[in-house]
């Protein structure tokens, strides 16, 4: 006997007591022991920051991460799962700085590195318990016992050995270079982090502005074109060079302007000065009216000196020049009070928009700061780190986007703007604290990334990405115009940077691990097992092996992306220890997470991967979309769409959420969801495959069904069909779970599920309805139960409770040996023998007839009950044909009528033939009713009546009746000619004309015009 099911499940309720069953019997850990001699199936967990409570993003990524182990586990494979935290980071320090109402890195400072690192090491495990309990309700399957953790001195230790490698293969250098900088965070972000940061909607101000010319070169200054000369204007101070910029607050810091060489400019007058710029632009600057006076090549002004429009010596700002040939040194320049500057030619000039005149200021672009060395030009700072304006201008203290109308006010009064407006355009963000980022030139440690630029794209050809398009689409355009990774941080709560430098000769060294700086000379603050954090590595100190002096610790930290990057090895603390360990476990054969890691976790894997082992460390990738609300919409707790999954999980449960993530698109597609949309595939998916499960286990406990005893001959049309679908389900999900889509795999179970309930069982009702035991029954129970027991294994991965549930019920209360878990089970294997590929495909046509056939019916309005005499199939071929006819009796069941047909010709409809047409298909159903079929029909429908009413009177499936009936003469005629039928279909033993004594239930109808009265007995 199976235990009883309930057809009223509560989903939440049984996958908690699946939860304590895995947990009391240990099922994931027998699940990794059981098979520690098979091969090994790699699966590399992306760590997730536990400062924050987990979301419905996280879900997904996490029953994705999920399903591949499983199914590979099922397959045979040994498959580790290690969890892990990602500790480190800007992110972490953010939210202590917000917790302490911090608003910079001074009040860090004040506060105290080692306190506010205590701080950062409290926060990260905030969540925990959090997560660890999502991880589990969800069904993740993940060893939270033993996670790798990137706060360990041992994960330190390992990045350590990293940056020595690359140290040692001369990847890591520092350089004077302009990088995007978050003044708030006082850092530099690395480019795949400005990636995350941009922003389509920014205003900036669009500015016009003047710089006065203080010479031109003889050959333009006496040009006598157009009726005028230029030198007596330019010596009165009223000829301009106009520029146009969109960051005001770089113009103090103004040290040339770039023209193009080729390029026309031209000489425009307004009021009683002369303007000059681009031709092309003209029009576009509001000057249209205007013709030009004269125009020069780009080239012709070569020469031209300009004043600053504001002279760094003014205003207690250094002027620098760049050391010849030493990039990253400036000396400082005298102050000079006639300050000129030169104008270039370029070619990064642009003529679509501007001036075609480029403002250059060197320390705040890239391009600037390239330009500035090329042609020796000034470096003017006038901004510290904090993105403050320095120096004694009237904006001074000023944070750089707030000092933009201050600056713009000055020139307008000094009659140096010529007009300003605002322009909407694409500005990058800090990704973490919506700071605005500012380009600052500043020294940064980079990882020469680009000198392997060629090894990360082949390597990347070797990688499956799923969807395909990621790996030359967003990952392959994304390495293809690989930049250095700057992966130092002017921060505190990170792996400290091991690159030492001596005080004097200024040797740098870059030790591997603890080891190695135990061994130094006059090592001085190191103590074993001390923390390797700021501020107590900031201390260790040993002697120069070049001087003697003293080596001390670059300030920076690293990019926390490294730390996660870093995991294939530095979980496993490699190369310090298990080395064994590391080496089973890399690469990966599978990872998976959100489409944008593939500028953060995915790329930091990848780089170091190629970089240290010269090989990718991960096989196969699922990426992810995005998840939306129902409308579409990105979630955000301002926008208060955001779905908790606590919410989902208690009502709809984690097999629901974890079949709505999978099924409702493919894995890369950006996914809408609401709670509802999760109901929707519990009452659609799991109610469907519920019901048939609690069906099969009602009728086979009434009847004793006991599988596996003997297996009778198949030889029902329907039982070889459903056989043959089956075993074509296994080799198909098979096939796509290998093949890493779940998605495919998932919708093949959905439909093959709501075959086996809208066909199967539908059909074989009366199979188990029947009283006599005979093999046909039989067969109906062992088909249907070995679809049940297959269809656990096959969801296991999927729907890992509800698979449980069917296979405790159905495998281990009839087998004891049977693995104890589902998820101790093989998958299943599939017997091609069995697959007749014939049968599936008439019976599909089969179910298209019959869906036609229903909708004809249902428009002639004649009652589904009533028999019709015929239908009438127009199908495509006479191979379809004989399909058909060889499944005649399903059809005439299903469609209640009593004989089949077919024709070659158009139909046409009629009032005795209702048709419908699909295709190259037709069905057309012959809608005249006999004496003799409106009586069968009138029996049909006294049937139904019967059940219901059994059913309101509470009476068991089994239980027998006597029935009871009072009407008119045919009515009577009815129930003596259909009493068999009558009896067999509601289990009467008994049918008396009269009224019982005291009835069960009685209940008065109309049929067909005909008074009817029915009652009910109960027999003992
Ligand atoms: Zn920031
Ligand atoms: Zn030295």
């Amino acid at each position: 006997m199976f235990q009883p099911v309930n057809s009223k499940v509560s989903f939440p309720d049984l996958e908690r007591r699946i939860l304590d069953l895995w947990r009391d019997r240990k099922i994931f850990e027998q699940s990794i022991e059981a098979r520690s001699s098979s091969p090994r199936y790699i699966f590399y967990e992306g760590p997730p920051t536990a400062n924050g409570n987990p979301g419905i993003h996280h879900v997904l990524s996490r029953v994705f991460k999920d399903v591949i182990p499983r199914y590979k586990t099922m397959k045979g494979f040994c498959v580790p799962r290690k969890a892990g935290w990602d500790t480190h980071g800007l992110p972490v320090e953010l939210e202590v700085e917000k917790q302490l109402g911090f608003t910079g890195k001074a009040q860090i400072e004040e506060y105290g590195v080692a306190k506010f690192n205590a701080l950062c090491r409290e926060s990260v495990f905030k969540y925990l318990k959090q997560w660890d309990s999502l991880t589990e309700r969800i069904g993740f399957w993940l060893d939270i016992e033993h996670p790798y953790v990137t706060l360990d001195n041992s994960y330190i230790e390992s990045g350590w050995w990293a940056i020595s490698r690359l140290w040692n293969k001369d990847l890591i250098y520092q350089g004077y270079k302009v990088t995007p900088h978050c003044p708030r965070c006082g850092t530099s972000l690395s480019s795949h982090e400005v990636a995350l940061g941009y922003k389509d909607d920014t205003v900036d101000p669009s500015v016009y502005v003047k710089f006065r010319i203080h010479t031109l070169p003889p050959s333009v200054a006496s040009d006598k074109s157009g009726g005028l000369t230029l030198a007596d204007a330019v010596s009165k101070g009223k000829v301009y060079f106009l520029a146009w910029t969109t960051t005001p607050w770089t113009l103090p810091g103004n040290t040339s302007l770039a023209l193009a060489e080729d390029a026309d400019y031209a000489v425009i007058p307004l009021d009683d000065e002369y303007l000059i710029f681009a031709q092309a632009l003209v029009e576009q600057a509001g000057l249209g009216g205007r013709p030009a006076l004269k125009t020069f090549k780009g080239g012709q002004l070569v020469g031209s000196l300009y004043y600053p429009l504001y002279n760094p010596h003014e205003y207690d700002v250094e002027r620098k020049r760049a050391k010849e040939g030493q990039q990253g040194q400036f000396d400082v320049q005298e102050p000079v009070a006639d300050l000129t500057y030169k104008i270039i030619t370029a070619d990064f000039v642009s003529m679509e928009d501007g001036t075609g005149i480029v403002h250059i200021a060197p320390a705040f672009g890239e391009v600037d700061f390239q330009a500035g060395l090329e042609n020796n030009l000034d470096f003017v700072q006038q901004v510290d780190l904090a993105g403050n304006i320095t120096g004694t201008y009237s904006f001074s203290g000023k944070f750089v986007k707030d000092a933009d109308a201050d600056i713009l006010a000055d020139l307008e009064r000094r009659g140096l703007l010529y007009k300003t407006v605002k322009i909407t355009h694409t500005y990058p963000f800090c990704w973490r604290c919506d700071a605005p980022l500012v380009y600052y030139a500043k020294k940064t440690w980079y990882i020469r990334t680009s000198a392997r630029k060629d090894e990360m794209i082949a390597g990347n050809r070797r990688i499956n990405w799923y969807p395909e398009h990621i790996k030359e689409g967003r990952f392959g355009d994304w390495l293809n115009n690989n930049v250095d990774w700057a992966f130092s941080r002017e921060r505190y709560w990170g792996t400290p940077l091991n690159i030492w430098l001596c005080r004097k000769c200024g040797r740098y060294e870059c030790p591997s691990g603890v080891e190695e700086i135990k061994g130094k000379p006059g090592l001085q603050g190191y103590s074993d097992g001390m923390d390797l954090h700021r501020p107590y590595i900031d201390d260790v100190t040993y002697a120069c092996a070049a001087c003697g002096d003293t080596m001390v610790r670059q300030p920076e930290v690293i990019d926390c992306w490294f730390d996660s990057g870093a995991m294939p090895f530095a979980q496993w603390h490699y190369p310090f220890e298990n080395a064994e360990l590391f080496k089973q476990s890399f690469p990966a054969d599978y990872i998976s997470e959100a489409v944008d890691q593939t500028r953060g976790w995915f790329y930091s894997l990848h780089a170091l991967s190629t970089l240290v082992f010269d090989q990718p460390c991960f096989k196969n990738v699922i990426c992810l979309g995005h998840i939306l609300d129902a409308q579409g919409e990105k979630m955000s707790k301002t926008r208060g769409n955001v779905v908790d999954p606590w919410t989902v999980l208690d009502s709809s449960g984690a097999d629901a959420l974890r079949w709505y993530m999978f099924t409702s698109g493919p894995p890369g597609n950006v996914r809408r969801m609401s709670p509802d949309m999760v109901v929707e595939v519990m009452r659609n998916f799991l109610m469907t495959l519920w019901n048939t499960y609690s069906f099969f286990v009602i009728y086979a406990n009434i009847d004793n069904f006991v599988p596996g005893k003997k297996a009778p001959k198949v030889t029902s049309e329907l039982d070889r069909w459903l056989i043959s679908s089956l075993n074509q389900l296994i080799i198909d999900t098979d096939r796509q779970l290998g093949e890493y889509d779940p998605t495919g795999a998932g919708r093949k179970i959905e439909s093959f599920v709501s075959d086996l309930s809208n066909w199967y069982v539908r059909r074989s009702r009366r199979r188990f309805w029947k009283s006599q035991n005979d093999d046909d029954k039989l067969s109906a129970y062992s088909t249907l139960y070995q679809a049940l027991v297959t269809l656990s294994k096959l969801l296991a991965p999927f729907t890992p409770f509800v698979a449980e549930e069917i296979y405790q019920n159905l495998v281990r209360t009839v087998d004891k040996d049977a693995p104890e878990s589902v998820h101790l089970a093989l998958f299943p294997v599939a017997d091609e023998k069995l697959i007749d590929t014939d049968i599936i495909a008439g019976t599909e046509l089969a179910m298209k007839v019959c869906s036609m056939g229903r909708a004809a019916r249902s428009k002639s309005s004649v009652k589904v009950r009533q028999p019709l005499p015929k239908v009438v199939i127009k199908a495509r071929s006479s191979h379809e044909r004989e399909a058909l006819q060889s499944l005649c009796a399903q059809i005439t069941d299903e469609l209640n009528v009593k004989d089949i047909g077919f024709t070659s010709d158009e139909m046409q409809e009629d009032k005795n033939l209702s048709v419908i047409a699909e295709g190259d298909y037709q069905v057309g159903v012959v809608t005249e009713i006999s004496p003799e079929l409106l009586a069968e029909g009138l029996a049909r429908e006294i049937v139904r009546r019967l059940q219901t009413m059994r059913r309101s009177a509470g009476l068991e499936i089994a239980d027998h009746i006597r029935t009871y009936y009072e009407g008119g003469e045919q009515v009577q005629a009815v129930m003596k000619d259909f009493a068999d039928y009558i009896r067999q279909e509601t289990l009467s033993t008994e049918i008396l004309q009269g009224s019982s004594e005291p009835p069960v239930h009685t209940e008065k109808f109309r049929l067909a015009g005909l008074e009817i009265t029915l009652s009910i007995k109960k027999q003992k």
